[in-house]
């Protein structure tokens, strides 16, 4: 089963799916560390993400796709995978959607926090991206391209809201209790 992480960035998706990862052993994937690991090698492909990235775009699509796709092909079903950081555009959700077989995708949990809140923990971790000027860029992009996402996922009935201006154990606590409880009824169906 696929649970999507969708929210802006700094909100904590990849804390909880770390920490969710680590004490049930579910599979976490971010394409942020990918991408990141890729500019670490310095190949080609993180090369010409590294452009992107450090400008606060998007990676183009195409890119993506074949990343994750690479990833999630032999996913066996009856396990968790965390998809941390994509879809981040309409045409990556439709392309995961075409990759997917029926009920393939449980659920999409959206971690929602004010924006003031964001910026402060962006801030916060300091990563290479995480200067004033790019973390606003980041944000604006993530209103543009990823928010419809919400409609996308709420029109499937996929999606969960999390409000996540919370403690870390607290936010965890429910993201454990929702993913568990779909994981449930789609081995019960
Ligand atoms: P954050 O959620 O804090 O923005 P991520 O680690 O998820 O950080 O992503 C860092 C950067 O990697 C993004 O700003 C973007 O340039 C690139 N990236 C990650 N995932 C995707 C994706 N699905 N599509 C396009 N670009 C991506």
């Amino acid at each position: 089963m696929i649970a999507i992480l969708l929210g802006a960035p700094g909100v904590g998706k990849g804390t909880q799916a770390a920490l969710a990862a680590e004490t049930h052993g579910y599979t976490h994937m971010s394409t942020g560390e990918l991408l990141r690991q890729e500019v670490a090698e310095d190949t080609e492909l993180g090369k010409s993400a590294d452009i992107f990235m450090s400008r606060g775009d998007l990676v183009p699509d195409d890119v993506m796709v074949q990343m994750v796709a690479e990833h999630i092909s032999n996913f066996p079903s009856e396990k968790v995978l965390l998809l941390d950081g994509f879809p981040r555009t309409i045409a990556q959700a439709e392309a995961l959607d075409e990759a997917c077989t029926s009920g393939a995708i449980g659920l999409s949990l959206y971690f929602t926090a004010p924006e003031t809140v964001l910026t402060d923990r962006l801030l916060a971790r300091g990563r290479q991206d995480d200067t004033h000027e790019v973390i606003a860029h980041r944000l604006g992009v993530y209103a543009k391209a990823t928010e419809p996402l919400v409609k996308h996922y709420a029109d499937q009935g996929l999606l969960r809201e999390i409000k996540s201006d919370r403690a870390v154990e607290d936010i965890q606590v429910d993201v454990l209790s929702i993913v568990s409880g779909v994981l449930n009824q789609s081995n019960l169906a």
